[in-house]
């Protein structure tokens, strides 16, 4: 028996709503707890939190533990985790899972090392082992060809969770649950860590990560010139545009758009390839997608494998015609 109990989400919320992201957490830490009859404690940071607590009962969390502070507003790593390691210590936990977000994994390994716990980042899958009464995370190794099941040596665990690993539960407001705020007092000669600038990511339309359709392109698109047929086609399905790594790293589309291992984690109803060849490391960015289609003049090309739907053929060719059929279909 381990001297650890329960399963910990942490998340922080800027504008008082759960993110899609901390709803998945939940879902996943339910999932987890129930395997062990244990209950589920819901960090949240931020800064004027209302509605989003109760939400998070909603969601599946038995006690939200609340710390609502302008220190938290804006992400210090120092703060983050000297803070979220005070709360964690007052619930030990069997284990605490964060999203594998830009934050999340800034704070996990911090987290960890604090605790002197195990930890396993980027999971797409964890797991309950009631035999041996431990958690197994799921974890994808060498560019997401293989997914490796780790057994933490410890029984106390960080993890971090792949965005759209798993599917959220319903939302139940009946569900009941206690909230705890939570004091910040933090030694400021323990904070050696200044923000000095924050950018916003610069997006054009909807975010490629919350898509429900994402038209992607690879080295085969050609020019950047060329990627306004993607742009027009990701219009009419009120998608977004993704590359792949070459379409990135020629300046066809912002960095911010590359899809895979080094990319973002897309999981759309739809993703269209067009001109990718479907590496591991491209595939481990667009493979949750719930129906790919792909076009590529290679009938041999990997993403064919993966494919729900598959047009063989120059994208040239192929694309204005595709484009000028979904135009009328969507104006029905
Ligand atoms: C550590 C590491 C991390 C990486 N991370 C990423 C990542 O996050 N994301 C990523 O995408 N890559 C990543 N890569 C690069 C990856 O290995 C591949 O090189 C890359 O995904 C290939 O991109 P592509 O499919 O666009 O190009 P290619 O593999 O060159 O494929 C181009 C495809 O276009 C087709 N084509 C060409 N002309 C046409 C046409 N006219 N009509 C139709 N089809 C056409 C070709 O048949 C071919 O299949 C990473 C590599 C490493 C080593």
């Amino acid at each position: 028996m381990t001297a650890f109990s329960g399963i910990t989400v942490f998340d922080s919320v800027s504008e008082d709503k759960l993110m899609s992201g901390t709803i998945e957490l939940l879902a996943c830490a339910r999932k987890l707890a129930d395997g062990f009859n244990e209950k589920v404690n819901c960090i949240l940071f931020g800064e004027g939190l209302n509605k989003t607590l109760k939400e998070a009962v909603a969601f599946g969390a038995d006690n939200v533990f609340v710390a609502d502070d302008p220190l938290l507003k804006k992400y210090n790593p120092d703060v983050y985790s000297i803070t979220l390691d005070r709360i964690v210590r007052q619930t030990a936990p069997r284990c605490i899972i964060l999203g594998q977000t830009s934050t999340g994994a800034d704070i996990a390994p911090r987290l960890a090392f604090k605790l002197g716990c195990d930890l396993v980042t980027d999971c797409v899958e964890i797991n309950v082992n009631k035999e041996t009464d431990s958690i197994i995370p799921i974890h994808p190794i060498y560019g997401g060809k293989i997914h490796a099941a780790f057994s933490p040596l410890g029984s106390q665990l960080v993890l971090t969770l792949r965005q759209k690993s798993i599917e959220p539960l319903e939302r139940d407001d009946s569900r009941k649950g206690e909230i705890i705020p939570v004091k910040v007092n933090i030694d400021p000669a323990l904070i050696r860590i200044k923000v000095v600038k924050k950018i916003k990511e610069e997006t054009e339309g909807i975010r490629l990560e919350n898509a429900p359709v994402v038209v992607s392109g690879g080295r085969g698109i050609g020019s950047k010139e060329n990627f306004k047929h993607l742009k027009e086609l990701a219009g009419i399905l009120n998608g977004a545009v993704g590359g792949s790594r070459p379409a990135t790293d020629n300046g066809w589309v912002p960095a911010t758009s590359k899809v895979g291992l080094t990319g973002k984690i897309v999981a759309p109803n739809v993703y269209i390839a067009i001109g990718i060849s479907g590496s591991s490391q491209h595939l481990a960015g667009c493979i949750g997608s719930k129906n790919i289609v792909a076009i590529n003049n290679d009938p041999a090309a990997n993403i064919f494998r993966v494919s729900r739907y598959g047009v063989v053929g120059d994208w040239e060719e192929i694309l204005p015609g595709f484009t000028e059929k979904l135009r009328e279909l969507n104006a029905l």
